[in-house]
């Protein structure tokens, strides 16, 4: 098949079908990297508000580079995966550290550079360098290799060392290294709004059905492949929600687990199931991360002195949300009344 074919038809059905996205109007590369960091495992809908929050906080690395980590983590409150956020800011401070021998505008612009920011790694340097500074380096997210798994008719799977390794090779004969601003955003649309995971009928009124290798051998539907899922770990917790004259008591996550310096009631985590415990109103909810399954049980206990409980602090309850919170602290909120 023919590259100039591929890219004629890719290119116009993306003149045609792009969503107007603001990270997509600006070479701005701090922006675009911001934009990068927030879309990682992130709808584009979700990411769109925090996108927004972000540059009207911090308009340039070097607010980004002078906020507390805690005022980050504040802001990236419910996006989930915050060890994001915390490499964002600390990228941003190495920016700045940089500036002193390189200059007081410099901002990694090569591959190399990029990638050697903390959390980014070779799809967001790729992007990164792409889209800000138009250079021929491929930009593989979730959406491309599922166009390159069915254009190719690729049953490997991608999320493999050697499945990577293959599917770069494709993508680097497949670039259009005169455009790669162009060719990674329509590759990457095409895949997220043309060529999803489930098809329905886009097939046929796709423009690239005539080269598409999977549509021919009618395999496309079970394409990508991916690797057999890592088992699922469950842990239980019971959290407990101390409530006295309208305080409570937080505490900060310091292990290195997860939710590392985000904040949550004071939790003891039982192996098997929920031992009985004393209170007012148990709420169970269960939150599914990537790689553990966590039986969450909250107890209210309604009590005229706060125990005390190492490291806790406390706080009035309308002043939670000043704290950064794991996702699952938000969702029981929901349910709590103090
Ligand atoms: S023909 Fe179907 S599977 Fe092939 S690129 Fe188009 S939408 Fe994807």
């Amino acid at each position: 098949m023919s590259n100039s074919y591929i890219y004629s038809r890719l290119y116009a059905w993306f003149e045609s079908n792009k969503r107007v996205l603001p990270w997509r109007e600006t070479d701005d590369p701090y922006c675009i990297w911001l934009s990068e960091i927030i879309l990682q495992q992130t709808r584009v809908a979700q990411g769109m508000e925090y996108y927004l929050r972000f540059v009207a906080r911090w308009p340039r690395v070097d607010d980004l580079a002078a906020a507390d980590e805690a005022e980050v983590l504040r802001e990236w409150q419910g996006l989930g995966y915050y060890s994001r956020a915390r490499n964002l800011h600390k990228a941003a401070q190495m920016i700045i550290e940089g500036r002193k021998n390189k200059g007081e505008s410099w901002f990694p612009c090569t591959f190399a550079e990029l990638k050697a920011l903390p959390g980014v790694g070779e799809y967001t340097a790729g992007a990164i360098a792409s889209f800000a500074y138009n250079e021929p380096y491929p930009a593989m997210d979730g959406n491309v290799y599922r166009v390159v798994a069915r254009l190719f008719d690729i049953d490997e799977p991608f999320d493999t060392t050697a499945g990577k390794k293959l599917f770069h090779k494709q993508i680097e004969l497949l670039l259009d290294r005169a455009n790669p601003r162009l060719f990674n955003a329509s590759i990457m649309e095409f895949g997220a709004l043309q060529c999803t995971p489930v098809l329905g009928d886009n097939c046929g009124v796709c423009p690239l059905q005539g080269v598409c290798l999977s549509y021919e051998h009618g395999t496309a539907d079970l394409l990508p492949v991916r690797k057999p899922r890592a088992k699922v770990k469950d842990r239980w917790l019971t959290y407990h929600v101390y409530l006295c004259e309208g305080d409570t008591l937080i505490r900060r996550r310091e292990a290195k687990d997860i939710w590392y310096h985000l904040y949550e009631f004071p939790c003891d985590e039982h192996t098997g199931e929920w031992p009985k415990t004393k209170g007012e109103k148990a709420i169970e909810l269960t939150h599914v991360l990537s790689h553990q399954r966590l039986h969450a049980r909250f107890i209210v206990h309604r009590v005229k002195e706060l125990p005390a409980i190492p490291e806790t602090i406390r706080v009035a309850w309308p002043e939670l949300d000043d704290h950064a919170l794991s996702r699952l602290t938000l969702r029981a909120l929901e349910t709590i009344i103090p």
